[in-house]
């Protein structure tokens, strides 16, 4: 195992499509998979992730997230509909040099208000389906490669 390998962070809500919450090893990098898989189902038959749900979500990633916090170059973050103000403080809680590097998945709920945060964040954004999971997937799969 090759410790200096840099890692990508993924911080999400939701979940990634054929990725539970772990560390996986790529080629060149790892990538480090934050979320948990939230159905509809388990939070009461809505489909949008209150924001209390997103902010716990992100609590129990903490502790991994910052297990790996020397290897993080990038930061790839989830905003969704109502749990978007979760991941904005996920974000702003990171040291300043990570927040340097962070790219935006989000679904076009509230387009231009993530444009504008994309902006203050000086952030990339990838649009996705809401959940963004098989976005962020397919991200992950390329990212091992
Ligand atoms: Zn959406």
């Amino acid at each position: 195992m090759d410790e200096q390998k840099p890692v990508t962070c993924v911080m999400t809500y939701r979940g990634v499509n054929g990725f539970p919450k772990g560390i996986y090893e790529g080629t060149k990098r790892d990538v480090l998979v934050t979320g948990n898989i939230i159905s509809p189902e388990s939070e009461g038959g809505f489909n949008t992730v209150p924001v209390d749900v997103a902010r716990r979500v992100y609590q129990e990633g903490k502790p991994m997230v910052g297990d790996f916090m020397q290897r993080i170059d990038e930061v790839i973050v989830y905003f969704g509909a109502r749990g978007s103000i979760a991941s904005l403080e996920a974000v702003e809680a990171l040291p300043e040099p990570v927040q340097q590097n962070i790219k935006m998945v989000a679904c076009d709920c509230g387009y231009q208000m993530k444009k504008q945060k994309a902006r203050d964040l000086g952030a990339s954004i990838t649009w996705s389906e809401c959940g963004g999971d098989r976005t962020l997937g397919r991200i992950v799969e390329n990212l091992l490669r």
